[in-house]
């Protein structure tokens, strides 16, 4: 279904969101106050405007309070970032997504009725921090503060060949095993009886201590 985005700031944040809403269809107004940055986007968004989001008629007039949704991706100037973020709640945009800087910031986007807080450069830091402890952690995305979903490849000989049954692993590992990468293929929801191969990668979710210590098995 077709949406209507505005985007605020065009950083590498920013900038890499509206792409890829745009590979995908979506419609995106972009705004950011930098002219060199909203030339880089004039040929990719479907409409790139240099404006001052921080300016209320600014917003009013590019009528972002008719969009589905708006994404508040101002990088460094918290404040101007927690200014357009309480605007946009107040123009009744349906949904906010907002990026933060730091907690309170992010702390700061919640109160004020940012729908989503995102923390990329938290989060990708601690992704790739998994990565590089555990290299057979493909991916790895935290659900909560308890819990965990990683894609690890499966190197221990004990795996082989077994079926998720003989293995046990709600019992034995605390973890559900929600997916197989074999190859090209992903088996969804696989069923008990499905043998683990030589070379699978799994993907299993459950709390951070289980998932760790499943970990902990693929040396
Ligand atoms: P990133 O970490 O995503 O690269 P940046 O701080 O480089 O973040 O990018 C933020 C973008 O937001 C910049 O292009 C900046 O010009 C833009 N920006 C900052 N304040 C405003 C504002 N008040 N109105 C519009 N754009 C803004």
């Amino acid at each position: 279904m077709k949406q209507n985005f505005a985007i605020i700031g065009l950083g590498r944040f920013g900038g890499s969101i509206c792409r890829a809403l745009i590979e995908s269809g979506q419609e995106v107004l972009a705004i950011d106050s930098n002219e060199d940055r909203v030339n880089e986007y004039m040929n990719i968004a479907t409409h790139a405007v240099l404006a001052n989001a921080q300016d209320e008629n600014v917003l009013r007039s590019l009528g972002v309070k008719n969009m589905d949704h708006a994404i508040v991706a101002i990088g460094e100037d918290i404040q101007a970032s927690i200014l357009v973020t309480l605007m946009l709640k107040e123009l009744g945009v349906p949904y906010i997504t907002a990026k933060a800087q730091n907690e309170y910031h992010g702390k700061v986007l919640e109160k004020i009725g940012a729908d989503r807080v995102v923390h990329p450069e938290r989060d990708m830091g601690k992704r790739i921090a998994h990565n590089l402890v555990s290299k057979n952690v493909l991916d790895y995305i935290e659900i909560s503060d308890d819990y965990m979903l990683i894609e690890l490849k499966v190197t221990n000989p004990i795996f082989f060949n077994q079926t998720l049954q003989d293995l046990n692993f709600r019992t034995a590992y605390g973890v559900n095993v929600i997916g197989i990468r074999r190859g090209k293929e992903i088996i969804i929801s696989p069923k008990a009886d499905e043998q683990i191969k030589e070379g699978d990668s799994l993907m299993v979710v459950g709390s951070t201590v289980s998932v760790e210590r499943l970990e902990g098995k693929m040396p």
